[in-house]
């Protein structure tokens, strides 16, 4: 066991930026270091408790956000490397870490004399004379505790415990089953016979993907997302669709060692056993009084209004991917397998859209300098790149981040390709939040991507797909870089979870705005701009397959609210709950859900998106509305409006509370229109 005093973990990092010290750190570090900065957090927090002063905003609530900062630090680096850059060995640091910090978090919100001093200073908090900052810190903090079992008696708050410890338990074994389906299922391709239909970059995946597991001369579907939809996208094989989609969709429902459906119905038994003893109905509830949506049929008004408009629009797409396929010569009705397939076909016949015809002017390079000169003409911000600072890989790119009057606002961290030792998927995260309280901290943002590499030599080319996922986690990293709070708490995307794709969501818009691509889409070899013709083909197919979008997601949201809104979930069977239920909302028999329950990681990988996988809906609503304003005032860069968005969306954090804030930046409440109209489902009657 290495001594804390020699473990680079625990000393203080004299790097730029406060950087961990990456190429010093070994995972054996991580065991004591967690250890030993625990018992720190935990000395720290007894110390408010145990204080003879009399509480104060100051000597608790403050003291408090600014306690367990080298278990913060540690846990960020750890946490960041575990997604991007991983190995065995910090694999095996994770699954004995992860529900020990579980353990610790839980016994710090149960720490009975703490919440005593919190819980009297928010319940004089309007007598503390606080600024508007702090008596948000108020509130936040006793929420945090109290929704963590605070306020339980003391029987109830050891059943608490032991529920919530069961809860992170099951939650990793419904997501390694999901992962076992996953890797473990493999369609293999032998011959052109079947290969019939798939494009060169998908056949170079399935190489890829064979050859990862010891196969030469074979091509290999996995149920990875990344493989699995282009198949069904592009592969000629009915048979082979019908096949790979089968298994696709029945992840994690199979008797045997991987089955998902007892594990989903032990921990919905749990959930409610939670809400009750906050004394809710249901999860439903409880969720979503820390959200702003507020109460579940918020949520049921906004999904009603799209439901009925998706399912028409859907069914006029079916009768045109019903007229290709006849136009092909297939005699059969469309099955969920075929919808893909007939799709990409309507999609290429009606608007000549073709993602070989697109990337070339998408290349990654060109790409980011799009999203930094959008932030630029929008925030005054400008990326410097220091390649003199190393991070814990040679493909991150690290960027000084300096505001409009020059001085350092940040460090970026731009993490763009696909490699082994990384999670699937897009994300943000930070290594380092803004905050004031503690002296001038500078935020520390990451963003992570799945690109794959161009070739040596070559530059790396996006699709528009990938166009929009950079934009979207480069809008998240503004969040955070923009960040300008006192507390650490309310830092960054440390907002609501329907509020905290308002930032993301809003950013996409600009990566396809014209003005954005005549200026930055040039041809990787040429240098010419992107052809007008072309940006007018990207526009006019937007809405396309927007019904079938629009219910597979919907469809899921409704299902999750449904099943967390029982009041009584004993020995529930989540597949026959999910036939029943989507019977009942009539959903379209050529659609399936995006994630059935037996798979769905939102609802029971964690707890984040449970009841809550409506969030993206919600927030959309928000962007639709609030990308209007640039609109309104003629111009995507509008410094007026960029002005206001960044004072109480990017920057404000969770000092306002998500309704204030919107209203503050648009000046009235959120209207559902422009969203409807972003989707096509405004008027269904019009051509789908
Ligand atoms: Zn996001």
């Amino acid at each position: 066991m290495t001594a804390p005093t020699s473990n680079p973990l625990l000393q203080p990092w004299q790097t730029p930026f406060g950087l961990p010290p990456f190429a010093q750190i070994r995972p054996e570090h991580y065991g004591p270091a967690f250890q030993h900065a625990m018992q720190m957090h935990r000395a720290e927090a007894d110390a408010i408790a145990q204080s003879s002063e009399p509480p104060t905003f100051d000597n608790t609530i403050a003291a408090f956000d600014r306690c367990g900062r080298d278990l913060g630090r540690i846990a960020r680096l750890f946490f960041n490397l575990a997604a991007s850059e991983t190995s065995p060995a910090l694999q095996a640091v994770e699954r004995e870490i992860s529900p020990r910090l579980a353990a610790h978090f839980s016994a710090i919100r149960l720490h009975a004399g703490l919440f005593a001093r919190i819980d009297e200073l928010f319940q004089r908090r309007d007598e503390l004379r606080l600024t508007p900052e702090q008596l948000r810190l108020t509130e936040r903090t006793h929420l945090d505790f109290v929704r963590e079992g605070a306020r339980l008696p003391a029987a109830a708050r050891a059943r608490y415990g032991a529920i919530v410890e069961r809860l992170a338990e099951l939650s990793t074994r419904f997501s390694q089953n999901v992962l076992a389906d996953e890797t473990g299922y493999r369609l293999v391709l032998r011959d052109e016979r079947d290969l019939a239909g798939l494009p060169q970059d998908l056949r170079a995946a399935a190489r890829a993907a064979a050859q990862e597991r010891g196969e030469a001369d074979v091509w290999i579907i996995t149920l990875s997302r990344s493989l699995i939809v282009p198949f069904l996208t592009f592969s000629d094989r009915r048979d082979l669709r019908e096949q790979a989609f089968a298994a696709w969709t029945r992840r994690g429902e199979h008797d045997g060692e991987h089955d998902n459906r007892p594990v989903a119905r032990e921990i919905l038994a749990l959930r409610k056993e939670q809400a009750r003893l906050h004394g809710y109905r249901h999860y439903a509830d409880y969720a979503l009084v820390d959200r702003m949506a507020g109460t579940p049929a918020a949520v049921a008004q906004l999904l009603e209004q799209v439901w009925e408009p998706a399912k028409a629009r859907a069914a006029a797409e079916r009768e045109a991917l019903g007229a290709m396929a006849l136009a092909h010569g297939a005699q059969h009705t469309i099955e969920p397998w075929d919808w893909r397939y007939y799709a990409e076909k309507v999609r290429k016949a009606r608007y000549r859209m073709d993602d070989a015809a697109l990337k070339p002017y998408f290349s990654l390079e060109r790409m980011l300098a799009a999203a930094f000169d959008t932030a630029q003409r929008l925030f005054g911000l400008r990326f410097i790149e220091r390649p003199d600072i190393g991070a814990y890989h040679t493909d991150v790119r690290v960027f000084e981040v300096r505001g409009r009057d020059g001085g350092t606002v940040g460090l970026f961290l731009s993490d763009n390709y696909a490699r082994p030792h990384k999670r699937g998927g897009a994300w943000m995260s930070a290594y380092r939040w803004q905050s004031r309280a503690d002296g001038e901290t500078l935020p520390v943002i990451v963003n992570n991507n799945n690109f794959a590499k161009g070739p040596a030599g070559e530059p790396t080319l996006l699709s528009a797909d990938d166009v929009r996922t950079l934009f979207h986690e480069f809008g998240h990293g503004l969040h955070g870089l923009l960040s300008q709070v006192t507390y650490e708490r309310l830092s960054g995307t440390q907002v609501l979870r329907d509020f905290v794709e308002l930032p993301s969501q809003l950013f996409e818009h600009w990566a396809f705005e014209p003005a954005v691509l005549k200026r930055h889409a040039l041809h990787h070899a040429t240098g010419q701009p992107i052809p007008e013709e072309l940006i007018d083909r990207l526009k006019a197919a937007r809405r396309f397959n927007q019904g079938f979008e629009t219910v597979e997601y919907t469809a899921c949201a409704l299902v999750d609210m449904a099943l967390h809104a029982l009041p009584d979930v004993d020995g529930v069977d989540i597949t026959a709950f999910e036939r029943a239920e989507l019977e009942r909302i009539g959903m379209p028999r050529e659609i399936v859900l995006r994630h059935r329950l037996p798979h769905f990681g939102h609802l029971f990988a964690s707890s984040a998106y449970a009841a809550g996988y409506y969030v993206y809906m919600w927030a959309e609503v928000l962007d639709a509305d609030g990308y209007e304003a640039f609109v309104e005032a003629g111009d995507p860069f509008d410094s007026e409006v960029a002005e206001r968005i960044r004072r109480y969306v990017y920057s404000s954090g969770g000092t306002l509370l998500p309704a204030e804030a919107y209203r503050a930046f648009r000046g009235r409440d959120p209207v559902v229109g422009p969203l409807l109209a972003q989707r096509g489902l405004a008027d269904v009657r019009q051509a789908a």
